[in-house]
């Protein structure tokens, strides 16, 4: 079985999707970020052809999403 890959990074559980994410268990919305594997800096998220790629305008080149580390950020 393979671990969801947006899971709520208090609590664990599996996050909803309702034009955000969402914890049902933190009662709260969060937003996922790419960062950057070689320099960490936040990734622009381009949306080309149905599928999402990362680029950074740090190292100014595409990186491949099974590279970048993202984290899920609390929405006020
Ligand atoms: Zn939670
Ligand atoms: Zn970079």
């Amino acid at each position: 079985m393979t671990s969801s890959e947006n899971s709520c990074p208090t609590c664990n559980q599996e996050l909803d999707w309702d034009g955000q994410y969402h914890c049902g268990g933190c009662e709260r919305h969060y937003k996922k970020i790419g960062f950057c594997p070689d320099c960490d800096a936040e990734l622009e998220k381009l949306q080309a052809c149905g599928s999402a790629s990362y680029f950074c305008n740090s190292c100014n080149e595409l990186k491949s999403k099974s590279r970048v580390k993202f984290v899920f950020k609390t929405v006020d």
